[in-house]
């Protein structure tokens, strides 16, 4: 029963595991130096049920940037303010390849898929605005629904990842030249580092997770943020490429819709049964959180929430 279980219990279980318990056996993310101090031994876990509830482990209202735990919400924005146009200029194919790997769909030039850099630079892209700073502020608005409070942005982290994301810039020019990108390249990177700064915690993304898991309603607010085609969607592509190169095998330990981000938070969405949360910074090969993953895979075989399983 969610509405009982012993999350500190299983924070204490998963911080002892391994020989370096300090280091989880994980890399921590040095992209950019704020991310490069992120602690190694941060380490929450956050569910939020359909009736609201919220049970919430040690350490989640620990601050820390989104990342790319963002794209299923920018990828929601992105449908809901094209009215569901955004179809047409993202593929929804899961790549086997890294999160940045440099590479368009082949014949059309679109990003394979929103949960990708490539994908989620596009999707940033079309969310409603005329310039950076109009789609900055819908974006703002749209994350704080999906929250159920406002959400500030660490400037740092956003100015240094429009700075030092070389790839995103050639992704972002590359589908310039294909066409597919009709917004300026720098200010399309300027768009999603920002939006990857914002700052949650695991408490505030588990509500982000359950809003996609009640089909589009914030079971905290009572309030629709997006239709439910939206959300469903949006959970259809987190279960088929969420986890980038390790999708196939998360979903088969883990089976549950969810994305993984640099700074080590994972969100997960159950639909019709709850929205998690979880977060410790050290990362495997695919750049998924190795605490992140063994909770996932505790929480799906103690509240029976596997995708797949007959029972
Ligand atoms: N902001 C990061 C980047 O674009 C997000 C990547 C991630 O979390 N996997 O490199």
């Amino acid at each position: 029963d969610p509405h009982r279980y012993d999350l500190d219990a299983l924070r204490s279980r998963l911080l002892d595991h391994g020989e370096d318990a300090d280091k989880g056996e994980g890399e921590v993310d040095d992209s950019i130096p704020q991310l490069a101090d992120a602690d190694p031994a941060l380490c929450a876990i956050a569910l939020v049920l359909p009736d609201g509830t919220t049970r919430t482990s040690i350490d989640a209202q620990v601050a820390f940037s989104v990342q790319s735990a963002v794209k299923p919400f920018l990828f929601a924005l992105a449908l809901l303010d094209t009215d569901g146009a955004a179809l047409d200029r993202v593929g929804i194919e899961p790549t086997g390849e890294s999160f940045d790997a440099i590479k368009l769909e082949s014949g059309t030039g679109r990003p394979p898929n929103p949960m990708v850099n490539a994908g989620a630079l596009l999707t940033a892209s079309l969310v409603r605005g005329s310039d950076t700073a109009e789609r900055d502020a819908r974006i703002a608005e749209g994350l704080a629904a999906f929250a159920g409070r406002d959400l500030s942005v660490d400037e740092d982290v956003a100015h240094n990842e429009h700075l030092l994301g070389d790839r995103n810039h050639a992704l972002a020019h590359l589908m310039r030249a294909e066409g597919t990108m009709r917004v300026g390249a720098d200010d399309a990177v300027a768009v999603y580092a920002r939006a990857c700064a914002t700052l949650v915690d695991a408490e505030t993304l588990a509500v982000m997770g359950a809003t996609l898991a009640c089909g589009g309603v914030n079971p905290r607010t009572g309030r629709r943020v997006v239709p439910e085609r939206v959300a469903r969607d949006v959970v259809s592509v987190m279960a088929t490429c969420g986890v980038y190169d390790g999708s196939g095998r998360w979903m088969r330990a883990v089976g549950i819709p969810a994305k993984s981000s640099v700074s080590g938070a994972i969100v997960l969405a159950a639909p019709g049964r709850l929205g998690a949360a979880v977060v410790s910074p050290p990362l495997d090969a695919q750049g998924t959180s190795v605490r992140g993953r063994r909770a996932s895979e505790a929480l799906s075989e103690d509240l029976h929430l596997h995708s797949f399983a007959a029972r």
